[in-house]
């Protein structure tokens, strides 16, 4: 099962997606996180890339694409995987189509968690992140138990920089320019499929599950 969740920053891709892994037992791959990993590891490809992500602007598709195809090769994701955040550009898709190819299965879906703007902005001023293992938390929606320490790994809770709000407007009309041409690109593929992000988390999860069966 190959699944690909699309939509806008802060619909809740993330949250979905370790959704689908705890029940699919297939890993979720988050190319924000495998960039912010790099980044607080302060690794040659993380002081590339750190300036970017703080302008809420895209890596490259080229830099993107070897990524991407390393950790799909990786043999945990043979049963499948579930993409966040990724492809995020024309490019992107049509290479990871090739990749598919490569990899020997095709099999696909594309599942956009849809979300009006003003509702994104107003979430993702309450989304923190755990600073150790990545848990998303909302503090309107879903907060940690204790204030700021992740439930998970008892790491720190904190909102990521590219989360203030100037720089979430620029990621969002990012998406608008180069990701939402994704939803064409599926669709004429008759991979596409939609579904209400805002509903409540578990409602979403299930909408998407009943996708997945079919
Ligand atoms: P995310 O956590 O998915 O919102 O990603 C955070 C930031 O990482 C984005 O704003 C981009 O700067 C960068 N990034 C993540 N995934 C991609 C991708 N597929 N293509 C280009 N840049 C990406």
């Amino acid at each position: 099962m190959h699944i690909i969740l699309l939509g806008a920053p802060g619909v809740g891709k993330g949250t979905q997606a370790k959704l689908i892994m705890e029940k699919h037992q297939i890993p979720q791959i988050s190319t924000g996180d495998i960039l912010r990993a790099e980044v607080q590891n302060e690794t040659e490809l993380g002081k590339k890339v750190k300036a970017i992500m703080d302008k809420g602007e895209l890596v490259s598709d080229e830099l993107m694409l070897q990524i991407i195809e390393k950790r799909l090769k990786q043999p945990d994701c043979q049963k499948g995987f579930i993409l966040d955040g990724f492809p995020r550009t024309i490019p992107q898709a049509e290479g990871l189509d090739e990749i598919l190819v490569k990899l020997g299965d095709i099999n696909l879906k594309a599942i956009d968690i849809a979300v009006p703007d003003e509702e994104i902005v107003k979430r993702l001023a309450s989304r923190r992140i755990c600073s150790q293992c990545g848990t998303p938390y909302n503090l309107l929606v879903n907060p940690p138990q204790t204030d700021d320490i992740c439930d998970v790994c008892g790491g720190a809770v904190i909102q990521r920089d590219d989360d203030k709000e100037e720089t979430v407007r620029k990621r969002l009309s990012v998406y608008r320019e180069n990701t939402e041409p994704l939803i064409h690109y599926y669709k004429q593929k008759g991979l596409y499929f939609r579904v209400d992000g805002l509903q409540p988390i578990e409602k979403v999860n299930t909408d998407i599950d009943k996708l997945l069966q079919n």
